[in-house]
C-alpha cells in the first residue's frame, strides 16, 4: 500500500520538537531563570529576556493578611514594615527541623520538619520556596510561550540528603519537573563553556554576600567530576562592607557606639554601596581615577581601590587560605589548575581577582556576569537533559556530571563506632558495600544505625536513619554475612540496604529528610574531626580491644555453657577466673573513657587479659573442635565425609 499524504511537503512536523527546558539558580539571595535561545545561554528578566538587573528576583516572600502572596522586590519592600510575615533567605532553612534553628518564636514545627508563622499559617521552607520557583516558572512559560518540560536547579555543592531532598519537593510543590539537581560550581563551569576541552582541573571560585565556596572540578572526556570542595559559610562581601565601615569610624573619629542601630544599618548601606561603586566601572574607566566619598553624620572620608585594598586584605587572603587548604585535600598543586572561574557578585572586586591570579600565576575568567553563571550553565545542561542538542554535532549528547558528598557515611558498628563505608568527597553517584557479621550466638535481629561525619564516634556524628534487618536465622556468632551496601544517586540521594547472605533476607531505607545540616555545621564538623584526631583515634582503639574482650567472653561463656562437661574442674576454675578478671576490666572500662591518660595503660591491661584468657581456653576450644569433627562423623557413611 502507498503511502497517504496527509501534509505538503516541509510542512510535517519537524523531526525533534523543541523543548522548553530551564535552568534555575535558587539562590539565598536572588534567584534566576536562564534558558537557550538560538543556541545562546541567557537569563529571563520579568519584561523578558535582556540584561538589566530585572532577571534578579529576590529570594524573598510575603504572606499578607489576606491571602496574598508577594514574591520578589515588592516582598522585600513591604518586609521593611512586616518583618514577621517576609521571609528572607528561606534556603538556609532548607532541610532543616526545630532543634536546627535558634530558638525563636516565629518557627514551630518539631524534630522532624520546620515551619514558620506567618499570617496564612505555619509555613514549611519547602512551601516558601515553592513560591518563589513558581514566579520563576511563570516567568520563563510567559517568555518562551508553552509549558516547561523541565527544569535543571542548582544546589551549593555542600548541601545534604535533606536539603536536596527538600529542593525537590519544592520544586515539585510548583509543578517543575525536576530534570536534575546540579551543583552550582558545576554550572559555572558549563557557563564557561570548559565541559568543551577535552580534559582539563578548574577551580570555581564563588564569593557571595556572606559566604565563600571553592570547588576543585576534574574534566575528563566531557565528563565533570568534583575532586574537592571547601569554603568558610561566614565570609563574603557583607564582611567586606564592615571593614570600610570600621575605616570610615577611625578616620573620622566617630564613636560608633553610640549610633543607634539604624544609623548602623544607614553607615553600612554607605559602605556597600561605595565598594560597589568602586568596582562598577567598565575597563575603560579605570577605577582608580575615580573619586568616592563616604558622607554620614556631618563627616567624609575619601574610599580608593588602594585603601580599600589594603583594608580588606586579610579577608582576601582568608579565602587563599581556604583554596590553598582544599587543594592539599585533592592532593594539586595551584599550577596544576588549569583554568579558575569566578561566580558571585563579591568577584567583582579587582584586589579579589588579583589575589586569586596570584595564586595560581593565571588570569581567572570573568567575562561572564558573576551573577548570572550559575543560572546560564544550568539552563545548558536543561537543554542537554531534555535533548535539544541531539541534532547539533558541537554539543556533547551525554554530558554527565558528578558531584561529592560532602561529610563521610557509614554505619554504627558494636562499642559505638562508626564504620565509613563511602568516604567524603567520594564523587557520586556511587555505590559502596561492606560486610558485617553477627555479635552473639543465635543473634537474630541486627540494627543499622546509618550516620554521617568524620568523627571516630558514634555520639559525634550525625543520625540519619535506624532500620532493623530481622528474621536472621540463628547462627554462631560470626557465621552469618550481612551486606550493608550504600547508594548515592546521581542528586545525592542516600539509599541504604541490608542483606544477610546466607539466607537471603534483606531489608532497605531512603534517607528521607528529617534534618539538615546548615554549611556551618559541616564546617564545623571536619574542623572538630581535625582537631579531635588523636584523642579520637585513642578512644577508638580503646573501644575496639573491649568489643574484642566482651567478644572473647561471649563465646567462652557460651562454650562453657554446651560443653563444661569435656573440662575438669581445675580448668574450669582457671577458665572462670580469668573470664572473670576481663570481665572486671571490662566493667571499669565505661569510666575509663574520661580519663583520657588512663586509655593507654588501660588498653594494655585489657589486651594482656585478653591473651590469658585465649591460652586458658586454647585446650579447651581442641577438644570442642575435635567433639564437634566426632558428632559429625558418628552415624555417617565415612565416604560421604
Ligand atoms: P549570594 O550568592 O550570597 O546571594 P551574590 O553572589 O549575589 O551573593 O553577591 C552579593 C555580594 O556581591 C554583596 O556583598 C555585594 O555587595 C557584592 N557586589 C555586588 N556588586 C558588586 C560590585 N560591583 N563590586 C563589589 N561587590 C559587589
Ligand atoms: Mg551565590
Amino acid at each position: 500500500m502507498a503511502l497517504f499524504q496527509i501534509a505538503e511537503p516541509g510542512q510535517s512536523a519537524k523531526p525533534h520538537e523543541f523543548r522548553l527546558a530551564v535552568g534555575i539558580d535558587l539562590g539565598t539571595t536572588h534567584s534566576l531563570v536562564a534558558t537557550i535561545r538560538n543556541t545562546f545561554a541567557q537569563c529571563i528578566s520579568v519584561e523578558g529576556s535582556d540584561n538589566d538587573k530585572n532577571f534578579l528576583l529576590p529570594s524573598v516572600v510575603y504572606y499578607g493578611k489576606n491571602n496574598e502572596i508577594i514574591v520578589g522586590e515588592s516582598a522585600k519592600q513591604i518586609g521593611k514594615n512586616d518583618a514577621k510575615n517576609t521571609i528572607f533567605s528561606v534556603k538556609r532553612l532548607m532541610g532543616k527541623n526545630l532543634n536546627d534553628v535558634k530558638n525563636n518564636e516565629n518557627f514551630a514545627g518539631d524534630e522532624k520538619i520546620l515551619k514558620i508563622k506567618t499570617n496564612q499559617g505555619e509555613k514549611t521552607p519547602v512551601e516558601i520556596s515553592a513560591e518563589i520557583l513558581k514566579i520563576l516558572k511563570n516567568r520563563a512559560e510567559n517568555f518562551l510561550a508553552g509549558d516547561l518540560v523541565g527544569a535543571v536547579i542548582t544546589v551549593p555543592a555542600y548541601f545534604d540528603d535533606a536539603q536536596r531532598q527538600a529542593t525537590k519537593d519544592a520544586a515539585k510543590l510548583a509543578g517543575i519537573n525536576v530534570l536534575r539537581l546540579i551543583n552550582e560550581p558545576t554550572a559555572a563551569a558549563i557557563a564557561y563553556g570548559l565541559d568543551n576541552q577535552s580534559e582539563g582541573i578548574f577551580a570555581i571560585y564563588d564569593l557571595g554576600g556572606g559566604t565563600f565556596d571553592i570547588s576543585i572540578l576534574k574534566l575528563t572526556r566531557g565528563v565533570f567530576e568534583v575532586l574537592a570542595t571547601g569554603g568558610n559559610t561566614e565570609l563574603g562581601g557583607d564582611d567586606f562592607d564592615k571593614k570600610i565601615y570600621d575605616y570610615f569610624v577611625t578616620t573620622t573619629n566617630l564613636n560608633a557606639d553610640e549610633f543607634s542601630t539604624e544609623q548602623q544599618r544607614e553607615l553600612l548601606l554607605l559602605c556597600k554601596k561605595a565598594k560597589e561603586q568602586l568596582f562598577s566601572f567598565s575597563q575603560q574607566n579605570s577605577t582608580r581615577n575615580q573619586q568616592i566619598f563616604i558622607d554620614f553624620c556631618q563627616k567624609s572620608t575619601e574610599l580608593t581601590s588602594q585603601i580599600f585594598t589594603e583594608i580588606s586584605k586579610d579577608l582576601t587572603q582568608k579565602t587563599i587560605n581556604v583554596v590553598k587548604r582544599t587543594l592539599r585535600d585533592a592532593k594539586l598543586s595551584p599550577d596544576e589548575i588549569n583554568g579558575i572561574v569566578m561566580v558571585g557578585g563579591s568577584t567583582r572586586m579587582q584586589n579579589v581577582q588579583d589575589a586569586v591570579a596570584e595564586l595560581f600565576g593565571k588570569t581567572p575568567l570573568t567575562n561572564l556576569d558573576p551573577d548570572k553563571v550559575v543560572a546560564l550553565g544550568a539552563a545548558i545542561q536543561a537543554d542537554i537533559l531534555v535533548g535539544n542538542r541531539r541534532n547539533n554535532e558541537n554539543a556533547d549528547d551525554d554530558l554527565l556530571l558528578l558531584d561529592v558528598i560532602p561529610l563521610s557515611l557509614g554505619i554504627e558498628t558494636y562499642g559505638g563506632l562508626i564504620e565509613k563505608i563511602i568516604p567524603r568527597n567520594s564523587t557520586i553517584p556511587i555505590a559502596r558495600a561492606q560486610d558485617f557479621t553477627t555479635f552473639k550466638d543465635g543473634q537474630t535481629a541486627m540494627s543499622i544505625h546509618v550516620l554521617q561525619g568524620e568523627r571516630e564516634l558514634v555520639s559525634d556524628c550525625r543520625s540519619l536513619a535506624k532500620f532493623e534487618l530481622r528474621n536472621i536465622p540463628p547462627m554462631n556468632a560470626g557465621v552469618a554475612r550481612i551486606r550493608v551496601t550504600f547508594q548515592v544517586d546521581a542528586d545525592g540521594l542516600l539509599s541504604v540496604s541490608a542483606r544477610e547472605q546466607i539466607s537471603g533476607i534483606e531489608a532497605n531505607i531512603s534517607v528521607k529528610p528529617s534534618y539538615g545540616l546548615s554549611e556551618q555545621e559541616i564546617a564545623e564538623m571536619l574542623s572538630a574531626s581535625m582537631n579531635n584526631a588523636v584523642n579520637d583515634a585513642q578512644i577508638r582503639a580503646f573501644r575496639e580491644i573491649c568489643v574484642e574482650a566482651k567478644r572473647l567472653i561471649e563465646a567462652t561463656e557460651s562454650a562453657l555453657a554446651a560443653d563444661k562437661n569435656l573440662l575438669t574442674a581445675n580448668e574450669i576454675a582457671v577458665i572462670s577466673a580469668d573470664l572473670a578478671d576481663l570481665q572486671n576490666l571490662i566493667n571499669a572500662a565505661e569510666n575509663i573513657e574520661n580519663a583520657e591518660n588512663n586509655l593507654q595503660s588501660e588498653k594494655l591491661k585489657i589486651t594482656a587479659a585478653i591473651d590469658k584468657l585465649s591460652k586458658s581456653t586454647q585446650d579447651f576450644a581442641e577438644k570442642r573442635m575435635n567433639q564437634s569433627i566426632k558428632n559429625a562423623l558418628e552415624g555417617k557413611n565415612i565416604d560421604k565425609v
